[in-house]
């Protein structure tokens, strides 16, 4: 009898990332200020750019958004272009959610009708969803309030819901705690994790704190005019900066 060899391990073939940008650069006034960035966002994981004030943050979330366009580079959905050369897929048709803090709730709706706007289908069907979505975020009991009756934490839980409402695959997220104050913040970040994980979003944070970084990124992207100056896992980063200014730039976490 001849030896069977022992079962070939199946190659695995890594999934494609959920979002991808790559070499994406923005020229305003002669100056590049996204140049060259490339980052990847997997299905249920949140990566974060990281950078200080006009570093080119908001531009690149922009561009992903499809609200602007890119002068050089492209971003991908699931491997396929969406933005790329000539092809620009239009924003609404690229299941790409926003959350930013100046994304008011309308003052004019209660809880409900925020976060069932724009939802389309049977009344019934949309009610089931927002309950659902405010169940998640712990604003059920909220449903008949209007924004001027929450507070301002409450306030960015209905918007979380409201973000999630179409179920979009990714959720672009810029600077979305930065209204709140320090004794909630920790909180909120941490509520707001638990609803992304369950619901398999795949997040790019845009943040310029990098405590935030670090307790809500499975990977950071971190910034500095224009560039990504370093990319890994947050406690790789921490531990290990590339150089003395991304040093300096994590030493204010308390
Ligand atoms: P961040 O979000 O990291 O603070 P931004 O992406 O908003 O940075 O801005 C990056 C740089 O690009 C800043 O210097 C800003 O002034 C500039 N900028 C952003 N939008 C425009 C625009 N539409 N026209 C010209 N300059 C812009
Ligand atoms: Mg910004």
């Amino acid at each position: 009898m001849f030896e069977t060899s022992p079962p070939r391990t199946p190659q695995q073939t890594a999934p494609a990332p959920r979002l991808e940008i790559r070499d994406l650069t923005r020229v305003f006034s002669g100056r590049e200020v996204v140049s060259g960035v490339s980052l990847k966002v997997m299905p249920g994981q949140v990566t974060c750019l990281l950078g200080p004030s006009g570093c080119g943050k908001s531009t690149t979330l922009r561009i992903i958004a499809g609200v602007d366009r890119q002068d050089a580079g492209g971003v991908y959905v699931d491997g396929r272009p969406i933005s790329e050369g000539a092809l620009h897929m239009p924003p609404e048709a690229r299941g790409i959610g926003l959350m930013f803090q100046d994304f008011a709730l309308f003052p004019h709706l209660d809880v409900a009708r925020n976060v069932g706007f724009g939802l389309k289908g049977p009344k019934a069907e949309i009610r089931a969803r927002v309950e659902t979505l405010l169940d998640k975020v712990g604003m059920r009991r909220h449903i008949d309030r209007y924004p001027h009756e929450l507070s301002g934490g409450e306030q960015q839980r209905v918007a979380l819901a409201r973000a999630l409402a179409p179920s979009p695959r990714i959720l672009l997220m810029d600077e979305p705690f930065s209204g709140l104050d320090d004794r909630l913040r920790d909180d909120i970040r941490d509520e707001t994790l638990g609803v992304l994980k369950a619901e398999g979003t795949a997040v790019l944070l845009v943040t310029h704190e990098p405590a935030e970084a670090m307790r809500m990124a499975d990977e950071i992207a971190l910034m500095r005019d224009g560039h990504v100056v370093q990319y890994g896992a947050p406690y790789n980063i921490y531990n290990a900066p590339k150089d003395r200014e991304a040093a300096a730039f994590f030493s204010d976490i308390n």
